[in-house]
């Protein structure tokens, strides 16, 4: 058979590793140098050099988005539809398997994934019935503790004995918390990997009957594998030995996650006969983005160390907008992308990377202003907006009513009369019965065994009320498509019509995220899923697990905005790493914790750096305001890190007086002006505060509002008419 389609794109280390004979191989390979490419190639080559079946292979990349890219390059290579090949994330992929073999799993055949919203709400429950007060025990911080063990396969049983009684306090919320899920069905998302986990661990003949099946298991992102996670492949290749692991430990990033980067370590001594392969040629960025990007990271002091070179070329030097505050950077940023459109480049070429995802906000609103189409990734996802959750919250409770959170969730949304004290009142009975909500409100209802617990008459119509409504919406939906399931509850529910009459934009964004949920249905129909779930079930699970949709669609041409840890993998012609400032970006918590998570932070630059192909900007704001205060920043040390020579500095030409930048430096023309004359950077006095500088211009004409950073009091917000100012003598 001819596969020279296949080596023709590879060069010569990269075209060993494809061919390698079967066995334990580990490519350990730096930014862009074809990890990624290696991997679907050798899926190519395994089934056209050596007829291997896509059924027995089974493929896991880090997130859907990589997934479907993977799928769709395999299926170019091969020229044939992938459909029944086991290729997604290690979520999904468990999620598969649980599904197929739930009885085994020891779960109902309607579990339902409870997203980390929902596993919060359970873990409130959990403390309220240990009778822990929310305010000494932070939920937040329960939830860490149990993902913690649960990422390093440590069921309460095996977390070791502790003196310590806030230990003890946290393992007995933990196994409360467990006892709760299990009853009612429900699995978090560190439930769906340890579950599938032990599945095969426990359960012999299952685990035969998938180490044969899958004779070849290939995993992308080898360095953010958790220990459950490495674990479970393990256990899948112990006859086959057949791991292709691809992976780099600059890139490792969820170390705050609980993945090991160790674990690269580890595979030499657990396979002692594998194969490592290096990759030292980067195909995807210019000299001089890859000389900065390495600058970087060279300041890491644990590393493997590796050599990457370039025979790209040398490209323009990597450029440093130093912007007056955060709208300053949103709205540099973008005018740089509409010159990019406006010489011809696509608007899909050019991303916007962020440390954190409030970040984007300031972006969104310069975009939505200037009318340029953009689609955030990660962070705030169609599936965990409100009424979207709302809505599937309903959809959950037909599906298997004893979803406590989902009954929590809508059991007065819209609002119906049920108060928080009948809540109580159902949540009290549940507990002292060990019933899920659905099931004590129906006990309630029906008048058995009440004993202490009296609802009022207006409290039980009000519930039954509610009670009825479900059950209706279960019966009126059987045997419909799922969009038609989807507008039946949507109008049943009075979702809708309750949303109408919230006023504003906000109503109105959610009124149409509805609609959307609708069209998202009847989009889910028609895709292929891998699945024989009822359309439904799989539907829900592809909403837990999903990094939704929303803003524009995904084939339209639009800017992409995403944090460093989404743009893991992914590349971009030009790209923007905003917010380099002490604090933001290292994030603070970093600088808190010691050199271990300063180094990750090190690394996620490094990875935001080389998604860039041919342009890189970084930018920082002298003010930021986030998450509802305002900040003086001090540039982030990466800045420092990189070369004068590397980097050219760019910033907003001087009104008047202004420091003298440190670095040599490109002046760019400012367009912050207010008609008056007056403009951002400006240096003015004030009658009563003194000098300052002009920071901000909010609107136009008399009434505008201007910030200004006092020299002696701080940044103060005026208004123009009233300000008095005049310029700095
Ligand atoms: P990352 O570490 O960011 O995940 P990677 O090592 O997986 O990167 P790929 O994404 O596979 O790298 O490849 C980077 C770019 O280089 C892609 O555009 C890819 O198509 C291209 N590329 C890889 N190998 C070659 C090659 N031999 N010839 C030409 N282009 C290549
Ligand atoms: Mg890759």
């Amino acid at each position: 058979m001819d596969i020279s389609h296949i080596f023709n794109e590879l060069n010569d280390a990269q075209r060993e590793a494809v061919a390698a004979q079967p066995g334990p191989l580990l490519i350990l390979a730096g930014a862009g140098s074809g990890k990624t490419r290696v991997l679907t190639s050798r899926i190519a080559y395994l089934v056209e050099a050596h007829q291997v079946s896509p059924l027995s292979i089974l493929a896991v990349t880090f997130t859907n988005k990589a997934s479907r890219e993977m799928r769709g390059r395999v299926e170019q290579l091969l020229g044939i539809p992938m459909g029944g090949m086991w290729i997604g994330t290690f979520h999904s992929l468990a999620h598969r398997l649980l599904r197929q073999h739930h009885e085994d799993a020891g779960l109902p055949p309607g579990f339902q994934i409870l997203d980390s919203d929902d596993q919060l709400r359970m873990i409130k429950r959990s403390l309220k019935e240990l009778d822990l007060d929310e305010s000494y025990w932070p939920p937040k911080q329960v939830q860490w503790f149990i993902n913690g063990h649960k990422e390093e396969g440590r069921r309460p049983q095996h977390v070791p004995q502790s003196n310590d009684p806030q230990q003890q306090t946290l393992l007995a919320v933990y196994s409360h918390y467990e006892s709760l899920c299990q009853r009612f069905g429900l699995i978090d998302f560190s439930e769906l990997l340890l579950r599938a986990f032990e599945l095969l661990k426990n359960n012999e003949v299952l685990r035969a009957r998938y180490q044969d099946r899958f004779q070849h298991v290939l995993v992308d992102e080898f360095q953010d594998t958790n220990s459950i996670q490495y674990a479970w492949l393990k256990l899948l290749v112990q006859r086959s030995k057949n791991l292709f692991a691809v992976g780099d430990d600059d890139q490792s990033i969820y170390g705050w996650r609980g993945a090991k980067v160790e674990n690269i370590l580890l595979f030499e001594k657990d396979f002692p006969d594998t194969k490592t392969v290096r990759l030292e040629q980067n195909y995807r960025s210019t000299t001089s983005i890859l000389n900065a990007a390495n600058a970087v990271i060279e300041n890491n002091q644990t590393r493997l160390g590796k050599n990457l070179w370039t025979a790209g070329e040398e490209g323009e030097p990597v450029k440093l907008y130093t912007a007056y505050n955060e709208q300053d950077e949103a709205r540099f940023v973008i005018d740089q992308i509409q010159a990019w459109v406006n010489q011809g480049g696509a608007r899909s070429e050019t991303a916007i990377l962020y440390r954190s995802n409030a970040q984007s906000r300031t972006f969104e609103e310069r975009l939505i202003n200037v009318g340029m189409p953009y689609r955030v990734y990660g962070g705030l996802r169609f599936f965990e907006r409100a009424e979207i959750k709302d809505a599937l919250a309903y959809l959950r409770l037909c599906e298997s009513p004893d979803n406590d959170p989902s009954f929590e969730r809508v059991v007065n949304t819209p609002t119906r009369g049920i108060g928080n004290k009948t809540v109580d009142q159902v949540r009290e009975f549940a507990r002292q019965n060990q019933l899920s909500m659905w099931q004590s409100a129906n006990q309630m209802l029906s008048g058995a065994g009440v004993g202490g617990i009296q609802l009022t008459n207006r409290a039980a119509s009000a519930l039954a009320v509610f009670v009825k409504l479900i059950n209706t919406i279960k019966e009126q939906i059987r045997e419909q498509d799922l969009y038609q399931q989807i507008e039946i509850m949507l109008d049943l529910s009075k979702l809708i019509e309750h949303f109408e009459k919230e006023k504003g934009e906000k109503g109105q964004a959610r009124v149409e995220n509805l609609k959307e949920l609708v069209t998202a249905a009847r989009g889910y129909e028609l895709e292929e899923t891998e699945d024989d779930l009822p359309p439904l079930t799989s539907f829900l699970a592809h909403a837990s697990l999903e990094a939704g949709e929303g803003q524009a669609e995904e084939w339209e041409d639009c800017v992409q905005l995403m944090s460093l840890h989404t743009a893991k993998g992914l590349e971009f012609p030009l790209v923007f790493l905003t917010g380099l400032e002490e604090g933001l970006f290292p994030h603070q918590r970093s600088l808190e914790d010691g050199s271990g998570r300063l180094e990750e932070e090190r690394r996620l630059c490094y990875v935001g750096m080389t998604r860039a192909m041919q342009q890189l900007w970084l930018s920082y704001a002298e003010v930021r305001r986030l998450y509802g205060s305002e900040k003086y920043t001090s540039p982030s040390r990466f800045l420092s890190e990189i070369p004068d020579e590397l980097i050219q500095a760019i910033r907003p030409k001087p009104k008047t007086v202004y420091e003298t930048p440190s670095r040599k430096s490109t002046w760019v023309d400012d367009q912050s002006t207010h008609e008056s004359g007056i403009s951002v950077g400006m240096a003015v006095t004030h009658p009563k505060f003194g000098d300052g500088m002009v920071i901000n211009i909010e609107g136009h004409g008399e009434y505008a509002r201007i910030q200004i950073n006092f020299s002696e009091l701080g940044s103060k917000w005026l208004v123009l008419a009233y300000a008095n100012l005049s310029p700095a003598a």
